[in-house]
């Protein structure tokens, strides 16, 4: 009998770096996680996933055979970082793969967090089964991700699918972190609704506490957050009428409001969807944040 196959999986996010080693079942073992040295460059950020890593592998006697990455920023096809958040210090110009894989003595595969995740829930998750998904993460920033019967449609520079980065028709004009005007990231992130909260009503407040107000009836926040989440619908309608996909997947920490976005989205997508697309279905995520984990994973095992 052969034995079986194990893959380490790691997530590196702004805050957070998760690592475990993943079975070909999408179990996870040896789940930890440690802070992201944000400001302190990439050899410290390098670092702190393989001390994630390490520790993952340590957790068992599984024989692994490769490492995937999901890492924010976007990631060319060598593995090294093209753009990135100024939240991650020096990650631009950064060989991700070449120096995880030197570490840790593994074949290493990267690709971009978001890209990990749509396939985490292509594989294993609330999109397994469909045939063309589109993925919207929604948090600090916005990002997406494009599959096709299980498998990732990263594009020629893999960028494709970065919904956030399409212009939108605002009231007022808004610069986006990526140095462009009125981009969709720029009025429906977390932290574009907690500063449409803070100029309505003069209070500073996170985006689970706008919730929680907008689910006790506070006016205010159920307009930014209705608003975001109908212009997230607007742009999902257009990007259907060029993907035509079965379903949308929306992840992401602003997926956590389900309850207050789903309607407004699902209105925003009927607004400019074509007849056949505006039927497309909208799932909300399942695994949460090990997605990304499973999802590099699986990219490490079928390389
Ligand atoms: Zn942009």
């Amino acid at each position: 009998m052969s034995q079986p196959a194990f893959t380490l999986g790691i997530d590196i996010g702004g805050t957070k770096i998760a690592a475990a080693v993943v079975a070909d079942d999408g179990a996870l073992v040896g789940y930890n996680e440690q802070p992201t040295p944000a400001s302190r460059g990439a050899q410290a950020i390098i670092d702190a996933a393989v001390r994630a890593a390490e520790i993952g592998r340590a957790a068992g006697t599984h024989h692994v055979t490769a490492c995937g990455v999901g890492t924010a920023g976007v990631v060319d096809t060598d593995g090294a970082i093209t753009h990135s958040t100024d939240a991650l210090t020096g990650w631009v110009g950064t060989n991700v793969r070449d120096r995880i894989a030197g570490t840790l003595g593994l074949p290493t595969t990267v690709l971009n967090d978001v890209h990990a995740c749509a396939l985490g829930e292509a594989r294993f998750g609330a999109i397994a089964g469909f045939r063309d998904a589109l993925t919207i993460a929604i948090g600090t920033g916005i990002g997406g991700a494009i599959t096709h019967k299980g498998q990732l449609v990263a594009g020629a520079t893999g960028t494709a699918g970065s919904i956030g980065h399409v212009a939108i028709d605002p009231p007022t004009p808004r610069r986006c972190t990526c140095g462009r005007w009125n981009h969709l990231e720029a009025f429906a992130a977390g932290p574009a609704i907690e500063s449409d909260y803070h100029r309505l009503t003069g209070e500073a407040t996170r985006l689970p506490d706008i919730a929680i107000k907008a689910r006790h009836g506070d006016s205010a926040a159920l307009s930014v957050i209705r608003a975001a989440a109908s212009l997230v619908g607007r742009t999902l309608g257009q990007v259907v009428n060029l993907l035509d996909p079965d379903v949308i997947l929306i992840t992401g920490g602003v997926a956590a409001l389900q309850d207050l976005i789903a309607e407004p989205i699902r209105r925003g997508i009927a607004d400019d969807a074509l007849p056949g697309p505006d039927r497309v279905q909208l799932l909300f995520s399942t695994l949460g944040p090990r997605a990304a984990i499973l999802g590099a994973a699986a990219v490490a095992r079928d390389r």
